[in-house]
Parts: C-alpha cells; sequence; structure tokens
C-alpha cells in the first residue's frame, strides 16, 4: 500500500503528511476520541485533488476521514487505523459578493475570517459558534454549527446557499443555487448540511450573508437565584416580540470557574446568570431586562458592547481544567426548559454527581458538563449520568444533539431518538450516495 501511496501523492498538487511527528494534529478532535493510525494526511488545495483522493480511497476500499480545524465535539473528524485523513485546513479561498449578498468560499475558511470579511463589506456572516475563531465553515456546514445568535438567524442550514460536493466515488456535484428562490429538483444541500463527513467532502459552499446592523450592540443580564426560575424567564423573552439575537444561561459554579481562569470579573449570581444581546438596541435591552425582573431576577443590568458574550465563550476552558469533560448538547422546546434544568438537578442529585449548565438557553439548547475526576477516571460514571440527562430531554419532546452532532461519541445512542426505520431510511441514503462504505465509516448515522 505504501508504494501505492507513493503513486497517488505524484497525481496530486499537495504533499501526503506520513511521518508520526507530522500527522499527529490530524488524528482526533476537541472529543479527543480515540483515533487509529493513518497510513497518509493530506492536505488538498483544489476539488480535483479531493476526487482523486476518494477515488483511489473507494479503489482500495480505505477509510477516509474528513477534517475542518478538529474542534468538532463528536469524535467524527478523528483518523481511522489504516486509513486516509483529507484535511481541508489548505482550502482557504474566500470571495464576497456583496451586491448579492453572498460569499463563495472553500471549506477550509475559518468562520471568524469569513465574518471578519463580510463585515468589511457591511454585512455579516450570521451562523456564531462559540469556536468561531478556530472552526472552518466546512465544518460548520457538516455540522450545522450552531452557536451563539441561532435565536435570531437560525442554525448553519439557513446560511447556505449552494455547496459542491466530492461523492465517495470521486464524482463532483453541484447542490442549490445562488438564487435566493430555487427548486429545481430535489433539495439535496440540506442533506449534505449536518451529514458530519458520512455522505461525501465539501469542497466549495455559496452562503449568505446579512446586513450588519447600525449601531452598538447591546447586552442585558439578569441574576436569578434559581436556575429553573432563569429557564422560565426564558420563554418569557422569546414570546415577547423583542428582537433577541443571542440569550445565554450560566450557572453560578461556571461563572466562578470563568473569573477564576480568565480573570473575567462577572459579578456571580445566586444560582444563574442569563445574559441576552440585543441588536444595537439599547431600549429592548432595557425592556429585557424588566421583563427578567417581572419573572425572578434578583437584579438586572444593561450594558453597551460585547462584553458578556465574549465571556460566554471562555465556558469550555474554563469546565474542562476543573474535570468537566463529559458534555451533553440536549435540545428541547423552549417551555419545557425549566422542567428540564429541574430534572438535570435531580439526576445530579439522585446519582451524587455534579453537574454544570449552559444553555444557548433561547434554543433550548442545554450543554450539561458531568465530573468525570480530576483526570477523567470516572468518565463511565459521568456517561451514565449523561444517558440519564439524553434520556430526560427524549421525555421532553427534544433531542439527543441539537448542534454539535452524533459523530462516534453518541452513535450509542442514536437509536434511543430515532426508530428503526428512520434509521434505516438514512442508511439506504449513506449506501446510494458511498456504497463502498469509505467515508467516516461508522459513525454519524
Ligand atoms: C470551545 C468550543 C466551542 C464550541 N462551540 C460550539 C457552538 O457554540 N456551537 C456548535 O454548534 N458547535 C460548537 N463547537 C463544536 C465545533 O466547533 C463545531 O462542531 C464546528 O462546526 C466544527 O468545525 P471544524 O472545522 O472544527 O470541524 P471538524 O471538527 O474538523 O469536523 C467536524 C465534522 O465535520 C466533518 N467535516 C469537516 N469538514 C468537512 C467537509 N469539508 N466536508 C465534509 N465533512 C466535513 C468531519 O468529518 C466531522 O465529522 C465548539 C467546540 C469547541 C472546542
Amino acid at each position: 500500500m505504501t508504494s501505492d501511496i507513493t503513486t497517488l501523492t505524484a497525481s496530486l498538487s499537495c504533499p501526503a503528511l506520513t511521518s508520526e511527528a507530522e500527522i499527529a494534529p490530524y488524528l482526533t478532535d476537541a472529543s479527543q476520541a480515540a483515533a487509529g493510525r493513518p497510513l497518509a494526511v493530506f492536505l488538498p488545495r483544489t476539488t480535483a485533488d479531493v476526487s482523486t483522493i476518494l477515488r483511489f480511497a473507494s479503489t482500495h476500499q480505505l477509510p477516509v476521514s474528513v477534517r475542518g480545524a478538529g474542534t468538532g465535539l463528536a469524535g467524527g473528524a478523528a483518523a481511522y487505523e489504516g486509513g486516509l485523513v483529507i484535511s481541508t485546513e489548505a482550502m482557504t479561498e474566500l470571495s464576497i459578493d456583496a451586491d448579492a449578498r453572498l460569499a463563495d468560499v472553500q471549506p477550509g475558511v475559518l468562520t471568524a475570517t469569513l465574518d471578519a470579511a463580510a463585515q468589511a463589506q457591511g454585512l455579516f456572516f450570521a451562523p456564531d459558534p462559540a469556536s468561531a475563531a478556530t472552526s472552518t465553515v466546512g465544518g460548520n456546514i457538516a455540522t450545522n454549527a450552531g452557536g451563539l445568535r441561532c435565536l435570531a438567524h437560525g442554525v448553519t442550514a439557513d446560511s447556505v446557499a449552494a455547496l459542491e460536493v466530492v461523492l465517495a466515488s470521486g464524482e463532483v456535484i453541484q447542490t442549490g443555487a445562488r438564487t435566493i428562490k430555487n427548486v429545481a429538483g430535489l433539495n439535496l444541500t440540506p442533506l449534505f448540511v449536518g451529514s458530519e463527513g458520512t455522505l461525501g467532502v465539501i469542497t466549495r459552499a455559496t452562503v449568505r450573508l446579512k446586513p450588519l446592523p447600525e449601531g452598538a450592540p447591546y447586552t442585558f443580564a439578569a441574576y436569578y437565584n434559581s436556575l429553573e426560575e432563569a429557564g422560565g424567564a426564558v420563554l418569557a423573552l422569546t414570546s415577547s416580540g423583542l428582537n433577541l439575537e443571542s440569550l445565554e444561561l450560566i450557572d453560578r459554579t461556571i461563572v466562578q470557574l470563568i473569573n477564576k481562569h480568565h480573570g473575567a470579573g462577572l459579578t456571580e449570581p445566586g444560582a444563574g446568570l442569563l445574559i441576552g444581546l440585543c441588536t444595537s438596541a439599547q431600549a429592548d435591552a432595557a425592556r429585557a431586562a424588566t421583563i427578567c425582573a417581572e419573572h425572578g431576577a434578583s437584579s438586572t443590568e444593561t450594558a453597551e458592547g460585547l462584553a458578556l458574550m465574549e465571556a460566554r465563550r471562555l465556558v469550555f476552558s474554563s469546565i474542562y481544567p476543573e474535570g468537566f469533560t463529559v458534555l451533553g448538547d440536549a435540545g428541547v422546546p423552549v417551555p419545557q426548559l425549566p422542567h428540564f434544568i429541574r430534572r438535570i438537578q435531580e439526576i445530579s442529585e439522585a446519582t451524587g454527581r455534579a453537574v454544570l449548565i449552559t444553555a444557548h438557553a433561547g434554543d433550548g439548547n442545554l450543554h450539561p458538563s458531568v465530573y468525570a475526576g480530576a483526570h477523567g477516571e470516572e468518565t463511565e460514571a459521568a456517561e451514565e449520568v449523561l444517558a440519564l440527562i439524553s434520556a430526560a430531554a427524549l421525555e421532553l419532546g427534544g433531542t439527543i444533539t441539537g448542534e454539535h452532532g452524533i459523530g462516534s461519541a453518541k452513535l450509542h445512542a442514536l437509536e434511543e431518538q430515532l426508530t428503526p426505520a428512520t434509521l434505516a431510511a438514512g442508511r439506504v441514503i449513506k449506501a446510494a450516495l458511498d456504497p463502498a462504505g469509505i467515508l467516516t465509516p461508522g459513525r454519524g448515522l
């Protein structure tokens, strides 16, 4: 196989990384999922190279993992033993069509880079995962990433107009269109959005941009002595008619840990802190703070600027060093949020295991972090607690994953949410597009 890889590499315009030192950064993702030792890691710059690599992998029946920046939290990008890795990090072409409010990108463009380029032309890219500075647009599309601005702008799928995808056979297809309206043929774009590297490699995307709002953003903060009560205020806020861009919940311990690890100087709440962003509308922020005060907040404040929202991005880097490494991603319908918070607290008490809560509260998407021991030695017990939490989300009409995806980490739980017939339908599509089963096998669906 080594000589075949050498022949393959000779036909590409990109090198193959094969030494231990070279491939080490490409083995796993932010979930630290187990990975195998791949034969080679490729950093293609062109669609043609991706196509050649996939044709080779199909011919030789080699498993392929696809990798953006590796910030994924489900193990989807982890390398396979004896497989190939396609990293998109060198695919960074980007152009903005300001008149059409579209951007054309290769998949390795960082989310924040795209947003900054759009902002330079008075536009912005709405998808805004907390990892925006380090994750790729291709990874966001492949995971249908959510994030902080979904309340106003939806998830990544809502910003994708068209895709170029290389199928497992090496064949290149185009989905969608650059128009606002398009109903030609089956709508294949959403099939690839959120497909986690299992159906094809996204090699180009046309994404929608929005006009930058005028004026300064305003944030509000509401301090609660009960997390459940904070959850109740979320419904009052989301049904108030206010134009909220983000609405996030952070529990007291996480606020303390953000202060400890990042010196953020946040005011500590009795139980939890609800923070929201109103785009350029001081009056909206004040009205939101009033609604929170009417719904149990012990105190509230408003501020110009994004400092509070930036603090929200520090959650994971503040809790992981403390051993809270088993991370959930469940979602529930917003009216169920207070019940879900109560259920998580009951599960924590019944199992005697600490669970921290942060949430994209306006979307009903919670990230419970379960204590897994100072060095992760209690991971199995923590996983059991997370399974109880996921089950509670399903009982409340929710989902086991709102935005991080299934990957390898949550594959075992997928059958708890989807019926056998639904699972089978997904696998029929997978088999049709990747008959040799080489693309991200055994993960995602
Ligand atoms: C600190 C931190 C905060 C985060 N916050 C959020 C958040 O707020 N919201 C959220 O949704 N997620 C969040 N995440 C998770 C993660 O950043 C997202 O899932 C992101 O979309 C992954 O992008 P990536 O480029 O790192 O992809 P990777 O991790 O490299 O890959 C993720 C998946 O996409 C597939 N993939 C990547 N590129 C392609 C491609 N071009 N074609 C086909 N498949 C591809 C991979 O095979 C894999 O299955 C966070 C992660 C961290 C570490």
